[in-house]
């Protein structure tokens, strides 16, 4: 207790045990389990709050008082505040701050106790890591003395590591109390790892403790003292109007400041480490001044004149320069110092310059206002803890934006491509500069079309598909007619399970897994009905009912309900194209590389996705959903506006009603999954994300197998199974899956594929003709019924979409078939299109 009685530090220590801080984490708990925390010292529990055992107040006005007293020995009643000098800087320091941690009071910690007040430093006792963590972030100590004798109690390594991570310790002095060794072998590199400044042989001998602390203040404190000031300098710099260089002494670029980075056109990483030589300079100077400046500064004297300077884009730009070099250890030149400023006076960029000056002056010279008023304290919290405050938050953001390199990809490539300009000789560090000007764009997927594209055909079809109402009008007041979702047409005769389906139906169904299977022919035996019965047949085949073990029934009411929200007055968006799209869906989903790819939950998600992909679709584009403000644009806020609603009306009209509800019997993880992998489907059918959609596919498996197969032919078989099965790609493969079964149209037999371009052109008909009758902006204009050309438009749309999509489809899941119905089209198409012809099929002979 010798400590204690001496410097009252029963009412500054905090005493807590290290048993009580194994056992609960939390100040209450501790109050309440003071028995056994508390062992030699008889005190009471200390609520664990940190108080000093520094007597001495600091009068409010002891600023006058520091003048010219050194060191620490006290006078009596007032603070020393000691002058210490940092170059041309007089920094003003306060008595030390000591924090010691010990786990139980002893002969050494009362050594340190009593050689801090002997000191006059102000010091804090505490038991714990917790507690000295706490205690630390409140009074930022210049020194903590952790006792590293017993590890029973705590681990001051792992302590001193806590104390490092924290960003306010840089300037801290952190002393381990050892043992006294056996042998003197012991290395003390464990503890410097660990972030200790200095090693303390245990001696408890009162004025080796003191003498110990006098050092420490005289030496490693003081210096970490000067370097805190060194923040405000660097804070200069860095706000500096001009631009600012310093080097080596062998001219090797050591720092540039913001404004020469602004000024000069580079960035710092970029001249950092290198030689003042291998920047290029201007040929405007004369040849020989830079050899005159040279000679001047190496001799250590300051050279000032008028300069020309090459920035990076290769502008020449005059300066006033001012090169001094600084003379550091052993009396040599350590550095040189540039400061350079642009003559162009009369420019805008100076003038904004002279103001920013004006104002930080003013700033200055209110800030010297306060600091006669309120005396010292104020000078010392400026100059080093305003100035840490803002390094703390500069490195803090720092390391913020690092770790956000490691999770954004595009940031990473940025990375990359930012570090191999760095070494890479001009041309190709101007050709990247390009390169990462299209990277940053948002829109890395979707082409812009050169004015080389004049086909209007081609531009407004992209228009129209690609965009989403941009070309809004003003004060539209149109809203398209909201209506209630239909409810089941009770009167038409509906199969009871697939065992009743009409055997006609059946028959026009029985070739349902060909790729030429006729949709029309069930179109008009189904009454327009086809969905349902395709639904039962397809879902039957690929065991859904099974796999969501739901009753057939409830599949039949489900894609009943599903069928009757699609529009049968549409000539392409009813059930038909719904149909249509999960008869493709199911013929992809029995192709050997996407069975290999795929789990039974992505084909249920797939074959659910194309049923309600286009659901209660108004036959109109999302542009004009746009531009005619209508709810549903409102209610998507103009983005992805009809796959919105196509998915979330699909899942309203499936939970509303446990009869048609085929989710009823599965759990929740399995639905939050299919519930995922749909909605993720239908919201890859939106055009403006086609390019997007494709290139990923190409990119994340299309090449890596065609890698793989140029390798090793077939041996590589479980790199090949984990490119085709990784989420991610999973997750690709599905939506480029559902994005081809829904425009495969232009895949199909001649035949179907003439009908679905007539359906389409008359639906796209239909729109224009209501956009000149409403007075709003003509998506397509091309798309007029009186003059469009239809096979120039299939010419288009083949050309524009389907082209290069399904050629990474078919390499991907091997479709002969289509591909040679891509091509017959495709000439059929020219071949009316040579002929000058607009219409779907030749004139009769
Ligand atoms: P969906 O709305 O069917 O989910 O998405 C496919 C898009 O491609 C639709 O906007 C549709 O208008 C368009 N599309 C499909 N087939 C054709 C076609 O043969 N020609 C043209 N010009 N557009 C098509
Ligand atoms: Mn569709």
């Amino acid at each position: 207790m010798g400590c204690a009685s001496s410097i009252h530090i029963s009412d500054r220590v905090v005493y807590h045990s290290g048993k009580e801080s194994e056992d609960s984490h939390s100040p209450q708990q501790t109050n309440t389990t003071q028995h056994q925390g508390n062992p030699a010292s008889g005190l009471p529990l200390k609520p664990p709050s940190c108080k000093e055992s520094g007597q001495k107040k600091i009068p409010s006005d002891s600023g006058h008082n520091r003048k010219e007293q050194q060191s620490g020995e006290t006078t009596s009643g007032k603070t020393t505040l000691t002058e210490v000098q940092f170059g041309p800087m007089k920094l003003f320091k306060d008595p030390l701050q000591v924090l010691l941690v010990f786990a139980k009071e002893d002969s050494q910690s009362n050594g340190f106790c009593w050689a801090c007040e002997k000191a006059n430093y102000r010091c804090s006792m505490v038991r714990t890591p917790e507690y000295a963590l706490e205690c630390f972030s409140e009074k930022h100590h210049d020194l903590v003395i952790i006792d590293h004798r017993h590890s029973r109690h705590f681990d001051a390594e792992a302590l001193c590591r806590s104390f490092r991570a924290v960003n306010s310790s840089e300037n801290t002095v952190i002393v381990a109390v050892v043992k006294r060794p056996d042998r003197e072998e012991a290395s003390v590199m464990p503890l410097i790892n660990a972030g200790f400044n200095r090693r303390y042989v245990e001696n408890v001998n009162l004025m080796a403790c003191y003498n110990e602390l006098l050092q420490l203040e005289h030496g490693e404190v003081r210096a970490q003292f000067k370097l805190r000031a060194s923040n405000a300098i660097f804070t200069a710099l860095e706000q500096s109007q001009d631009a600012i260089e310093i080097t080596s002494e062998d001219q090797v670029i050591q720092y540039v400041n913001p404004a020469y980075e602004s000024i000069m056109g580079y960035q710092q990483g970029e001249l950092v480490g290198k030689e003042i030589i291998e920047v290029p300079k201007s040929e405007k100077n004369k040849p020989d001044l830079l050899e005159t400046i040279n000679s001047c500064i190496r001799k250590g004297k300051e050279w000032q004149g008028i300069y020309y300077a090459k920035k990076k884009n290769g502008d020449n730009i005059q300066q006033n320069v001012k090169i001094t070099p600084v003379i550091g250890q052993g009396g040599k030149i350590r550095h040189y110092v540039s400061i350079n400023r642009p003559l162009n006076d009369n420019n805008k960029s100076d003038k904004s310059a002279d103001r920013v000056q004006a104002e930080s002056q003013t700033d200055i010279q209110s800030c010297k206002h306060k600091d006669r008023r309120k005396g010292s304290l104020d000078v010392k919290s400026i100059t080093s803890r305003g100035s840490d405050a803002s390094s703390q938050r500069r490195h803090s953001s720092m390391a913020r934006i690092h770790s956000m390199t490691i999770e954004a990809p595009i940031t990473k490539v940025i990375n990359i491509i930012n570090q191999a300009q760095e070494s890479s000789p001009m041309p190709v560090a101007e050709a990247l500069d390009r390169v990462l000007e299209i990277l940053r764009t948002t829109e890395l997927y979707s082409p812009q079309l050169g004015t080389k594209d004049e086909d209007p055909h081609t531009s407004d079809l992209v228009g129209g598909l690609m965009t989403d109402g941009l070309r809004r009008m003003s004060g539209n007041e149109y809203i398209l007619a909201t209506k209630q979702p239909h409810h089941l047409p009770s009167h038409l005769a509906t199969p009871l399970s697939l065992n009743d389906i009409p055997p006609r139906i059946a028959q026009t169904m029985e070739s349902e897994d060909s790729w030429d299977f006729d949709i029309f022919s069930l179109e008009a035996a189904t009454m327009k009905r086809p969905l349902t019965f395709l639904g039962l047949k397809i879902f039957s085949r690929f065991g859904v009912c099974e796999f969501l073990n739901c009753p057939e029934a409830t599949l039949r009411s489900w894609l009943q309900v599903i069928e009757a929200n699609y529009h049968s007055s549409n000539s392409y968006h009813n059930s038909t194209h719904a149909a249509d799209v999960l008869h493709a869906t199911a013929y992809f989903l029995s192709k050997e590389r996407v069975k290999q790819s795929l789990d039974p939950i992505d084909e249920v998600a797939a074959l659910i996705a194309a049923t309600v992909h286009d659901i209660d679709h108004p036959g109109r584009t999302n542009s004009f959903l746009c531009n005619a403000g209508s709810e549903l644009a409102i209610l998507y806020n103009d983005t992805a506006v009809l796959e919105s609603h196509h998915a979330a009306l699909a899942f309203q009209l499936t939970t509303r009603d446990d009869k048609s509800n085929i989710f009823k019997h599965i759990e929740r993880n399995e639905y939050r999954s299919l519930r995922q992998a749909v909605i993720d489907m239908v919201l890859a059918t939106e055009m403006t994300k086609h390019f997007e959609h494709v290139n990923k596919f190409v990119n994340s498996i299309n090449k890596p197998l065609a890698a793989l197969e140029e390798n090793g032919g077939s041996s590589d078989e479980e790199t090949v199974k984990s490119v085709l099965t990784s989420p991610e790609n999973r997750i690709l493969v599905k939506r480029m899956l559902i994005k081809c079964a829904d425009i495969s149209n232009p895949c199909r037999p001649l035949e179907l594929c003439i009908e679905w371009a007539g359906r389409i052109s008359e639906e796209y008909f239909a729109q224009t003709d209501e956009e000149k009758r409403q007075g709003l902006p003509v998506v397509m204009p091309v798309f007029d019924r009186n003059t469009c050309s239809i096979p120039k438009s299939q010419i288009s749309f083949i050309d524009y979409f389907i082209t290069d999509m399904f050629d990474a489809w078919d390499a991907f899941a091997d479709l002969p078939n289509l591909m040679q119905h891509l091509d017959n089209n495709f000439k059929y198409w020219k071949g009316l299109d040579d002929r000058k012809l607009h219409t779907l099929r030749p004139p009769p002979e």
